[in-house]
Formats: structure tokens, sequence, C-alpha cells
């Protein structure tokens, strides 16, 4: 399989319970490599540009509050089949659902304070990657 890149997320519900470096042990147990991280506070605006496919959605409102709530940490991973592998990671978006020894089985609080994003296809990876990270930031 094909070295790949993906973007990842460790959402505010989790950076709040200092889980940033649990979830990344997790990310890197599973054969991923952080080769670009950084701590930020969204804005309002960066939320809902990020998440603009869900605009229309009920949830949207909770989404942008909750990701504006506090630190997300975002990440450029990498490794073989990097963004089916951070999916499998990561579980089911609602954590009742995700499988034993995923992120949000362990982690996750609720659906909406479901503690990691990743992105789910290459084009969408490529653009999430973009919306957050110059070449210059992603160092190997
Ligand atoms: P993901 O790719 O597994 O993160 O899931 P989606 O792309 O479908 O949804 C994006 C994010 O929106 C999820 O990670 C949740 O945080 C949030 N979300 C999705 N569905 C719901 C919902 O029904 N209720 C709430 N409160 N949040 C939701």
């Amino acid at each position: 399989m094909a070295i790949e890149r993906t973007f990842s997320m460790i959402k505010p519900d989790a950076t709040k319970r200092n889980l940033t470096g649990a979830i990344t042990k997790m990310l890197e147990d599973a054969g991923l490599r952080v080769i670009a991280s950084k701590r930020v506070w969204m804005s309002k605006r960066e939320a809902e540009g990020f998440y603009a496919v869900h605009k229309e959605r009920p949830f949207f409102g909770e989404l942008v509050e909750g990701m504006t709530s506090g630190p997300t940490i975002v990440q450029v991973l990498e490794g073989e089949g990097a963004i089916l592998k951070n999916r499998e990671i990561m579980g089911a978006t609602n954590p009742a659902n995700a499988d034993e020894g995923t992120i949000r089985k362990t982690h996750a609080l609720s659906i909406g304070e479901n503690s990691v994003h990743g992105s789910d296809a290459p084009e969408t990876a490529a653009q999430e990657i973009k919306y957050w990270f110059s070449d210059t930031e992603i160092v190997g």
C-alpha cells in the first residue's frame, strides 16, 4: 500500500481533558507518524470554514461551538494507507458504536464530543492539510 498523508485533529473536548499525549500515542502505535503538529484555538470563522460541508446540518451550531471552546491540535499524519488507518484507529463517529481499542471508544464522551477528526478520502486530506498548514510547516 502507498505511503499517504492525512489530516487529523485532537478536538477541544480531548485537549481540555489533557489527552493530547494519550491520543497521539494511539496514532503512533497504529503506525502513523506525526509530520506536522500545532496547537490552535480556532476562531468561529475558521471552524465554520473547515466544517462548511456540514453547514445545513442541524448540529452545525453545536459543532462550531465545540470546536471554538478550547484548543485543538491540528496534525499531518503519514504512513502506509494513512487515511484509512487513521479512520480505523479513530473508530465510529458516535463513540457508542465504536469498536473496542479505538480512540473514540476509549476517550470520546458523545457524538458531539468525539475527541478526534480524520480526513475521509485523499481529496479531503489534501484540502484539509492545506487549510491548516503551509508546505514549510510539514517537515517529514
Ligand atoms: P466524522 O468524519 O466521523 O468526524 O463524522 P462527520 O464528518 O459525519 O461529522 C463531523 C463531526 O460533526 C463529527 O465528528 C461530530 O463531532 C459532529 N457530528 C456529526 N453528527 C452529529 C450529530 O448527530 N450530533 C452532533 N452533536 N454532532 C454531530
